[in-house]
């Protein structure tokens, strides 16, 4: 398998040549050149696979550059149940009929970055130890991307971390798990600024070419092509899940969005053939894509018009990944998609009305939630299910009932839990009048010594933070 840029500048690579690399040198996102097709008999044989199994199976169809034993050594050690604390990874439940839950945030962080992000750490380290080099990955995070990166890379020889993070706009306990922890080569930044903020002083220090290659820049965040396709397997393990109970019922996914990420990975599954419905990417206030499936009109908002919300991991005004799915719908016109980002970063605005026929049938539909209608579907799933679900996945929940009810989605809907509630305490204390349990081992991480630098949103100063390490 190889792979290309979206803005078609970049000369074909392997998958372990885009895992180290963050934006393309064009600018843009590594995607596959073409998408393996899944038929009817290899989505049988996969159905009873264990997790770490249907990883495998999934990841060698996208990468040919690591030997089957070794990535099949490297999948078993990041999905594990001593990592996930539960054998399925990703176990399903329902709160009725026709609307279950997969859980993603069985991992450290309470988190689905979790899932992506353990297997990266592997796979860094087995390339990069292989190649004998170093890496200094600079993220951003609004939170749950940054914990999710450092405990991933906790003890890893060949790996710093510089995380960026909003400062004052993570919960204590998101913040606890960051700053708490105390690692010689994991250095937390809060940027007095927003979370665009933080991604912009990522994307110019990539720009920086002479900087990038002398401090060997890497990337963690959403655009890594590594990341989507981790994310990938568990639509289908989702899919398989609820299958054998549901036949004849179609299958939909409602994602709570922020990057385009998360969806996008379920994008694919769907082009490799994966039976998937409707995708529904589910925004809170910050409704940019909302927008964009309601009238094809892609509106970017500037970092001081992005509201801060109690669905802090969505609040995004331009969403990165949503570049890969622009290409797609314009049939891989990469001239173009350059022309339509150059016009975003000079209006920020485009237009894809004349696609529309070709938005609808990429499957994609979209609903937004309000803080309030956050917290009644939290009330109502914890009296109806006994089920405590945290706001961003009260976000998924709540548009696809909304859409259940409008009778525009009919069949099986499974919502992602995108995080434990332990980790929004007090979102759910609003919510429910009561704190929720937290897993064992997390009871006091807000007690600890915080490491952490705050600084001005200013790239030059995180390039000597990093030049004085690196
Ligand atoms: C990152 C995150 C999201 C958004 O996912 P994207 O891949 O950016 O769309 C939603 N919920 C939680 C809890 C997250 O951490």
């Amino acid at each position: 398998m190889k792979y290309i840029s979206t803005r078609g500048q970049m000369s074909e690579k392997s998958f372990t040549e885009v895992l180290l690399m963050g934006l393309a040198p064009d600018g843009g996102l590594a995607i596959p050149k073409t998408i393996p097709q899944i038929d009817s008999d290899l989505l049988n044989q996969w159905q009873t696979l264990s997790y770490p199994e249907l990883a495998l199976a999934i990841f060698q169809l996208f990468i040919d550059d690591i030997p089957t034993d070794d990535l099949s050594a490297l999948v078993h050690r990041a999905y594990s149940k001593k990592r996930f604390r539960t054998d399925d990874i990703t176990p399903l439940r329902y709160l009725d009929d026709n609307t279950a839950i997969l859980g993603l945030s069985n991992g450290p962080t309470l988190a689905f970055k979790d899932i992506a992000m353990q297997m990266i750490g592997e796979l860094f380290e087995y390339v990069l130890n292989k190649n004998n080099q170093r890496l200094n990955i600079i993220g951003a995070t609004s939170g749950d991307t940054g914990s999710a990166a450092e405990h991933a890379m906790i003890g890893k020889s060949h790996i710093n971390v510089f995380m960026l993070s909003p400062h004052g706009r993570m919960s204590p306990f998101q913040q606890a798990q960051m700053f708490g922890l105390n690692e010689p080569n994991i250095v937390n930044i809060a940027v007095k600024g927003v979370f665009d903020d933080c991604q912009d002083i990522v994307k110019a220090i990539n720009a920086d070419a002479d900087f990038k290659e002398k401090y060997h820049i890497g990337a963690v965040n959403s655009i890594n092509w590594a990341r989507i396709l981790a994310q990938v397997v568990y639509y289908f393990k989702g899919y398989f899940a609820a299958k054998n109970k549901h036949r004849g019922k179609t299958i939909s996914f409602c994602v709570p969005s922020g990057n385009f990420g998360n969806i996008y990975a379920g994008f694919i599954a769907k082009q490799m053939g994966l039976p998937i419905n409707k995708l529904i990417v589910a925004t809170n206030e910050n409704n940019v894509l909302n927008e964009f499936f309601d009238n094809y009109k892609y509106n970017i908002r500037p970092p001081e018009k992005v509201y801060e919300t109690s669905s802090p991991s969505m609040d995004i005004g331009k969403a990165s990944n949503f570049e890969r799915y622009v290409y797609h719908i314009i049939g891989g016109d990469s001239k173009k998609l350059a022309d339509l980002w150059q016009q975003v970063e000079k209006t920020g605005y485009f237009d894809l009305s004349a696609y529309a026929n070709k938005i609808t049938d990429s499957g994609f539909i979209s609903g937004q939630s309000r803080h309030q209608d956050r917290l009644a579907t939290i009330k109502e799933t914890f009296a109806t299910a006994k089920d405590i679900i945290d706001p961003h996945t009260a976000d998924g929940v709540y548009v696809a009932r909304q859409l259940q009810k409008s009778n525009k989605l009919d069949g099986l809907v499974i919502c992602l839990e995108t995080a434990l509630p332990a980790k929004f305490e007090e979102t759910i204390n609003e919510a429910l009048g009561q704190i929720p349990p937290r897993p064992t081992g997390y009871e006091n991480i807000e007690n600890t010594d915080k490491y952490v630098t705050v600084v001005d949103n200013d790239a030059d100063i995180v390039k000597t933070i990093v030049e004085n390490k690196g």
